[in-house]
């Protein structure tokens, strides 16, 4: 720990439908838990579904 002047937390990038992790993205929690939903392709159904932020 360096630095504490931006507090970003790594997260996963969980599909809402299979819940599988997809993606792995860092996110500002200065505001406190971000709820953030995003369309990103699942790898495991081969479409684009809605991801959620789950932090680890
Ligand atoms: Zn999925």
């Amino acid at each position: 720990m360096a630095k504490k002047k931006s507090k970003r937390e790594h997260v996963w990038l969980e599909c809402k439908q299979c819940h599988q992790r997809n993606y792995r993205t860092s996110v500002s929690v200065a505001e406190g838990t971000p709820k953030i939903e995003l369309k990103k392709f699942c790898k495991k159904e081969r479409k684009h579904t809605v991801h959620k932020i789950r932090r680890k």
